[in-house]
Formats: structure tokens, sequence, C-alpha cells
């Protein structure tokens, strides 16, 4: 089997040849990243989390958030259009077909997550999407808000209410294009502009029944077992990414900008290196939660669903604080383009709206701390 070490230096060949030289273009006409996700795909990286007897390099959450956030240090979008793909390939390890497996393993396959709704808005757990039973289909409505990589995936981990069965939701595997899907508007958005995370409706789709993803009626179990450790761990990492390219920006502009007339640097101004050390503070905290929250799910620690909940608040009120001092410290050169400080700035802005919001999972760690049901 391989670990992750096996994976770096082909991770850092497609990170250094094909994602950094296209991120700040990305960025700006708002494109997919098309040419990265291809070579994630050749070299195996799309099937980091594949088993191994599925073609699969059978790696565990802990490389996925490690590639995550490697990527996320240079491209926020790819990163984040990563974290997704690694989300929708979770319930697919646990509930798709081999045939679905096999693909994403040989690179054939992008997958993500199409939760968000326009009436139920951040509560993803709610659906108000339906499903119903048509002879040997089902035939889907909904009007999904946000779903990123919308024009690119190659099947949707689809959430609906349930087709039969009492439950809050079902999930299902939707093949995209399919008759009946369409985008509302593309992508135009503050941050992650290379994500394509456009709204899509869906009318009268009709999937095969085999298309299900688990037992009818139990999505809400999928959504809390399986995509809600794997969305928090990943999108955390792609929050520290952002505030680790945001510190090294940060560091490398204050050492080499100099106030000629007073024959000193940035970092000689004990003001900048204190806004430096409280950017570096905030992040590593977070970043020590990161592991502790891995930790914790691998071993089945009681309190892995703590800091599921935590890791994600953390980690995005931390991007967003640290990139926030990195504007202050850079002055007028992060105001324009060329450090790239605004745009992990934009890019940190997303995490803490995305479902679970910060405020959600602010109120949901304060009933686990009480003792009260989360739902
Ligand atoms: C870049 C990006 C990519 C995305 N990709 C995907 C994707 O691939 N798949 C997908 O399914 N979704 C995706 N989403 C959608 C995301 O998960 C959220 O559904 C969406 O951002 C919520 O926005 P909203 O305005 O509809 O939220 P609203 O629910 O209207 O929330 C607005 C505000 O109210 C607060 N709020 C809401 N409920 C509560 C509460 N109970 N307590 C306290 N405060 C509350 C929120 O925290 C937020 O500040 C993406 C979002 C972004 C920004």
């Amino acid at each position: 089997m391989a670990d992750l070490s096996n994976v770096l230096p082909a991770l850092e060949r497609i990170i250094t040849g094909v994602v950094e030289p296209r991120a700040a273009r990305l960025d700006a006409d708002a494109n997919f990243p098309v040419e990265a996700i291809a070579a994630l795909g050749e070299s195996g990286i799309l099937g980091l989390t594949i088993p191994v007897a599925d073609g699969g390099l059978g790696l565990g959450l802990d490389a996925a958030a490690a590639v995550v956030g490697r990527v996320a240090q240079v491209c926020g979008s790819t990163a984040m259009v990563l974290c997704m793909h690694y989300c929708g390939t979770a319930v697919i390890v646990a509930h798709g077909d081999a045939a679905t497996r096999r693909d994403i393993a040989a690179g054939r396959h992008l997958s993500t997550l199409a939760f968000s709704e326009a009436g139920s808005r951040s509560h993803f757990w709610a659906p108000l999407s339906t499903a119903r039973a048509s002879g040997e289909e089902i035939v889907l409505d909904a009007r999904k808000s946000w779903i990123t990589s919308a024009r690119h995936a190659t099947a949707f981990v689809w959430s609906s209410q349930p087709a039969a069965a009492e439950g809050f939701s079902t999930l299902w595997l939707v093949p995209n294009p399919r008759a009946g899907l369409a985008i509302v508007a593309p992508y135009n958005g503050l941050g992650l502009r290379g994500n394509d995370s456009a709204p899509l409706a869906a009318e009268g789709v009709r999937i095969p029944e085999s298309a299900r993803l688990g037992a009818d009626g139990k999505g809400f179990d999928l959504m809390m077992g399986i995509v809600l450790p794997t969305f928090n761990v990943l999108n955390a990492a792609v929050s520290l990414g952002i505030c680790d390219a945001a510190i090294a920006a940060t560091a490398a502009h204050a050492t080499a900008t100099r106030h000629e007339h007073a024959g000193s640097s940035l970092a000689d101004l004990p003001t900048i290196r204190a806004y430096i050390a409280r950017m570096k503070l905030r992040a590593d905290l977070a970043h020590t939660l990161l592991a502790d929250t891995i930790a914790a799910l691998a071993s089945g620690r009681a309190d892995g669903m703590l800091r599921v909940l935590q890791v994600k608040a953390a980690a995005a009120e931390a991007a967003i604080d640290v990139t926030t001092t990195a504007m202050r410290v850079c002055g007028g050169a992060a105001y324009r383009k060329e450090l790239g400080v605004e745009r992990a700035f934009r890019d940190a802005q997303a995490a803490s709206v995305m479902g679970p919001t910060t405020d959600v999972l602010y109120d949901f760690i304060g009933k686990a701390v009480c003792g009260l049901p989360l739902f």
C-alpha cells in the first residue's frame, strides 16, 4: 500500500508545474482548474482515498487533509474542488458501486456534493427537493443553490427527501450531465472563483433506483457519520493552507520591503513583527486542533465529534483573521494583486458561510457542551 510520502513528489510536480502557474489567472477569469484536476487524476491523487482493492491508493483522511492543505497554499479554488471530491468519494467508498470507485481511482470521475438548496439554504441536513418512484426509476426535482464543480463533476452525491421511507433525507448518485439538469447561473463569486460553485435546477431528472447511496430515508445518518467529519476536516485543511500562504507572503514582503530613508525593513518594526506573530499563533493553534481532530477520529475517541464541530469553525475564523491581518501588514502592496494576499483574503471568506456555517457550529458546540441534543 502507498503512503503519503509516495504521493508527495507527484503532488509537488503538479503544484509547481500546473496549479501554481495558473492560480492567479484562474481567479481573475473564474476558470475551472481543468488541467490541475486532469493531472491529479492521472497521478492517482483523485483516487487517494479509494481502497487498494478498487485500484486506489487506500489512504485515509489524514492524507487527504495533507494533500488538500498543500494545494490550498497555492490555489484555494483547486483545493476546494479537491475537498468536495474527497467528500463525495467518502460516500461512494461506503455505499457506491465498484465501477464508480474504479473510475475515481483511474482519475476518470470527479465527485462533489449537491446538498445545499435554495429553500433550506445552509441547513443542508433538511432538503426540500423530492425523489419519486416511477416504475424502475426515480424522478428528482430540486433547486440546488451551490454545487462546487457544477459543470465539471462526473456525478453528484445528491440529497433529497426520501422516496418512500420515513426520515430526513436520501442520497443518490446523479450523473452529470443528465436530461432535466440545468445550471441556473454561472458562478461569479468574491473568492474561490475557480470553483464553478453554481446553482442548479433539476426538473423530472430520471435515475435508476440502483443509484441510491445507502438506504432510503438514511441520508441524514450518512451526512452526519461520513460527510460531516470528512468535510469539516478537509474544509479546515483548506482554510489553514490559505493561512500558511498568507503568512509566508506576509513574512517575505515584510523582510524584503524597506523604508530606504530610514534604512530599515518592515520586519524591523516591532508592531509588524507582533502582527506576524499573532497570525502564526492563530494558524498554528488551528493546525494543532486539526491534527488532534484527525487523531481523535482515527482512534475513535469519545470527543471525536466535538472536535469535528470545532475544527471547521476554528480554522475558518483563523483564516479570516490571519488574511485580514496580512492585508494590514502588507499595506498598499496587498491591496493590489501582485502579492496574492488579496486573493487569499477573498478565498478565506468562503469557509465560514459553507454549511455547517461557523455560527451554526457555535450553536452545535454550545449544545454539545451543555449536553443538549444537536437537532
Ligand atoms: C464557495 C462555496 C462553495 C460551495 N460549495 C458547495 C457544494 O459543493 N455543495 C453544497 O451542497 N453546498 C456548497 N456551498 C453552499 C454552502 O454549504 C452553504 O449552503 C451556503 O454558503 C449557505 O449560504 P446561504 O446564504 O444560503 O446561508 P443561510 O442559511 O441563508 O445563512 C445566512 C447566515 O445566517 C446564519 N445562520 C443560518 N442558520 C443559523 C442558525 N441556526 N444559527 C445561527 N446562524 C445561522 C449563517 O451562519 C449565515 O451567516 C458552497 C458555498 C460556497 C460559498
